[in-house]
């Protein structure tokens, strides 16, 4: 990234920023980094890392160069090492194997991934076949799928495959990843009640305060932006429905970068007013950066679209299991 040009600022239109808050970093992703960070302060380096500890490339590369490995099998962790458990969480098979071969396991597990897994472990205890709201594949959709004996939790990822669900007189209930768009999933919800009244299903959806802070953040700053930057990776699945909602809200153009090395700066130099904000896994320094690369290139009025003021904080695994 070639340093910003300040003269060239100077000389041509401000742009306005409506930097969309909350954005950045929830206290799932907080305490699953800090989760890794003691691991290696306690037994020291190397750790091993089931998955990516959460979906963006920076915190994954930080982590990596402190000494966390990160490995998708945990055949590929040696038995003398500890080693974590993603924030995704993990389905019960990877849990047994830590516990069969005596690994040291730390489960950085978000804690309201937790709760999805005793819902659906609740469910199939009380003989209910459970349908998962939820994009196939996503290492999250694993881990919940993984609460239950295979076959007893079917996907199901649009109002579409809602409809086309063979008629049951099993007793049914639904559960749903974190990280959805809440207005899309409650139009697969209501395609799931009107099919099947008697379904059971959590009071609220299950998609977590951060996903629904970040959203409704999104869409109050996106109406008639020429341009909505969402900073955060391609794998985080919250990051990439930003940039849905930022569409749906309004903005004529909506984005995905890393961060402000591998964003297209073209895109801005039209634009009059964009809107920003940054997935759950994002650091706020990528934001920051992107600011000052900008202001390099425009000068810079910052219009704050707050929504909600969030103070939650997860305990770590560590103080929990002391
Ligand atoms: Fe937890 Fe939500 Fe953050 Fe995922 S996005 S880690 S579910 S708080």
């Amino acid at each position: 990234m070639d340093a910003p040009d300040r003269n060239a600022a100077a000389s041509k239109p401000p742009i306005t920023v409506r930097l969309s808050s909350p954005r950045g970093f929830c206290a799932g992703v907080e305490r699953a980094i800090r989760t890794v960070e003691e691991t290696l302060a306690h037994y020291g380096a190397p750790v091993y890392v089931r998955h990516e500890i959460v979906h963006n490339v920076h915190v994954v590369s930080r982590l990596a160069a402190m000494g966390a490995v990160f490995v998708e099998d945990l055949a590929d962790a040696p038995a003398d090492r500890p080693v974590v458990f993603s924030a995704h969480g993990a389905p019960k098979t990877a849990h047994d194997e830590a516990e069969r071969r005596n690994l040291v396991k730390i489960d950085a597990t978000c804690p309201l991934v937790t709760k999805v897994h005793n819902e659906t472990r609740r469910h199939i205890a009380a003989g209910r076949r459970v349908l998962l709201i939820g994009h196939e594949n996503h290492p999250e959709v694993i881990g919940t799928m993984g609460q239950a004996p295979a076959g007893a939790v079917t996907l199901v990822q649009s109002e579409n495959d809602a409809r086309l669900l063979p008629p049951t007189d099993a007793a049914l209930a639904y559960v749903t990843q974190t990280t959805l768009s809440v207005d899309e999933t409650r139009g697969v919800i209501a395609a799931l009640k009107d099919r099947f009244p008697q379904i059971h299903g959590p009071a609220r959806e299950d998609i977590c305060y951060a996903t629904s802070n970040r959203q409704a953040a999104v869409k109050a700053a996106a109406s008639g932006a020429d341009l909505f930057v969402v900073i955060g990776s391609s794998t985080s699945s919250n990051s990439v429905r930003l940039v849905e909602t930022a569409l749906q809200a309004g903005a004529v153009n909506a984005v995905l970068t890393d961060d402000a090395a591998t964003f297209d700066w073209k895109l801005c130099e039209e634009a009059n007013t964009i809107g920003l904000s940054a997935g759950a896994s994002a650091p706020e320094e990528l934001v920051e950066e992107f600011l000052e690369y900008l202001a390099g290139m425009r000068m810079v009025i910052i219009e704050s679209v707050e929504t909600a003021t969030e103070n939650i904080v997860f305990k770590s695994p560590f103080r929990l299991a002391s």
